[in-house]
């Protein structure tokens, strides 16, 4: 059947992230995610010393990717900067109106997926979740609360006015950010210009994590950005596999993070198995359990808060955890919860869920918040009646407690209680330069004498329920993304189903 369907990868084919898709379907043209490539990225700069300044910059280094239409006409160009003053510390934006109008359909809040959407004209419609749309923005809110704002990131994601008119971090305005975003719903479909997209969400190491059916003018075509089936929204993945099944699809695009050798558990072993070794721990006069994890894998973070309330610990969390639970708690979300969150806002709700989900047990003696000295968000945590500890001193938190903190920052110059377990919580694929972080921070533990404790239960599907999922849905073509080993897809699916493995090349139109 001929059909004027496109489809454009401009990354995240053959490598692990970064993912953007352009689909031109006739008129209609959006892309899958607009994601930022932290390989291509590392390759050139580095956090705090050697950052960009420009998006010029980031287009030489083909971090931002050279986008065209499928017969090579230039529709858009990225917003850049304009110094406004010549002390650098304000700032203006140059944003010209694209030349075709064109969306972008965000899957998850993960950098990869959505980083780059910060350097589209305003006009841009960018459809997510209510999650990514907090989850994505709260970076920005948390540079601009907590940590130091300033990078091109940063000033592209809000005007200089814009920002100085945030003073309130109790409740910041999303709407002063400068792009454009539309939330989706789960199971309710919507029209990108003459194409229906349906959301379906899935499991992901994230919440608010979604995949998509397109419904382009004689094709079928479903993108299922980032999922798995062992994490506690196993359900939700299981319905949009299932949709997928009983459509008999035209196109599938399917990740395949796991091929090659990856460690698969699922959460609730992870859960099980960190359980027992905190309580062995505690048991045998262990005073702090620090653990590091992703401010955005809520899931496990309300895992965490379980694990502390059944074992009768005190619970203290990082300021960036501490300020998206708080937008979340304070967010439409709240009423959407399926997992309870540490009540840093009460609610009754909270509560009940509480009793739902573990009943029988506590409710954690000291809540708090881990701060830096003179923090902004010391005043947020008296009036929500939260203790506080600085960073630099965990001598400060009670006795028997988890502490949750989001990043592997250098611990040299902290203060550990004496009996002190680290705990690294991971869902991600790492690349050369993770190890490195992750490397120096095993030296530094070592170093100061803290023993160390690894948990790892990856965001994505493992291999053979991949196999499983592709046998039921079977696509009649297959694009594998989002991997390091597309060829699999080619040597493995076309051999045992009659599939076609359409093997995608970043910047090459594929006509579907
Ligand atoms: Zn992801």
């Amino acid at each position: 059947m001929s059909s004027n369907v496109y489809l454009t990868p401009y990354g995240g084919v053959n490598r692990i992230g970064g993912n953007t898709f352009l689909i031109e379907d006739c008129s209609s043209k959006f892309f899958l995610d607009f994601g930022l490539d932290f390989g291509k990225y590392r390759l050139y700069y580095d956090f705090p010393l050697n950052m960009p300044k420009t998006t010029k910059e980031l287009l030489a280094t083909g971090i931002l990717p050279n986008i065209v239409s499928h017969e090579g006409r230039p529709f858009f160009e990225y917003c850049d900067l304009e110094k406004s003053d010549s002390s650098g510390k304000r700032w203006a934006i140059i944003e010209k109106q694209p030349k075709e109008n064109f969306s972008v359909i965000i899957s998850h809040a993960h950098l990869d997926h959505i980083g780059n959407s910060i350097f589209l004209p305003s006009s841009v419609p960018i459809y997510l979740s209510t999650f990514s749309k907090i989850s994505f923005l709260t970076n920005f809110l948390t540079h601009i609360f907590i940590g130091k704002s300033g990078s091109l990131f940063d000033k592209l994601a809000i005007s200089y006015y814009s920002k100085e008119r945030i003073k309130n971090l109790e409740r910041p305005g999303f709407d002063a950010f400068r792009n454009k975003y539309t939330i989706f719903r789960n199971n309710v479909q919507f029209k990108v210009y003459d194409t229906l997209v349906e959301p379906y969400a899935v499991d992901h190491s994230i919440p608010g994590a979604f995949g998509f059916i397109i419904r382009a003018s004689n094709h079928t075509i479903a993108y299922t950005g980032d999922f798995r089936v062992h994490g506690s929204m196993k359900d939700f993945s299981s319905e949009f596999i299932g949709k997928l099944s009983g459509e008999r699809l035209d196109y599938l695009l399917c990740e395949g993070t796991n091929l090659g050798l990856n460690p698969i558990r699922s959460e609730e072993e992870v859960v099980n198995s960190t359980e027992s070794v905190l309580k062995k721990f505690f048991e045998h006069g262990g005073e702090h359990a620090l653990v590091i994890l992703s401010q955005t894998h809520i899931d496990r973070i309300s895992e965490m808060y379980g694990i502390a309330r059944r074992l009768g610990l005190n619970l203290y969390v990082s300021e960036a955890i501490f300020l998206l639970l708080y937008y979340i708690l304070t967010s439409e979300l709240k009423e959407r919860l399926r997992s309870p969150l540490p009540p840093i806002v009460k609610d009754p709700k909270i509560d009940r869920i509480v009793q739902e989900v573990w009943p029988n047990s506590n409710e954690v003696s000291s809540l708090g918040v881990i701060v830096k000295e003179r923090s902004k968000l010391i005043k947020l945590a008296e009036k929500l009646s939260l203790n506080f500890a600085f960073e630099n001193d965990f001598s400060t938190v009670p006795t028997k407690s988890l502490i949750l903190l989001n990043n592997l920052s250098s611990i040299l110059g902290k203060r550990f209680m004496k009996n002190s377990l680290l705990v690294v919580s991971t869902t991600e694929h790492e690349d050369e330069e993770d190890l490195y972080d992750l490397n120096r921070f095993v030296n530094q533990a070592m170093l100061l004498g803290v023993p160390l404790l690894r948990i790892h239960s990856s965001g994505h599907i493992g291999v053979i329920e991949l196999i499983e999922v592709i046998k039921r849905v079977r696509p009649k073509n297959l694009i594998p993304i989002h991997t390091l080993y597309p060829n699999f897809f080619k040597s493995y699916f076309e051999r045992i189903l009659d599939v076609k493995v359409i093997l995608p090349t970043e910047g090459y139109p594929i006509k579907l």
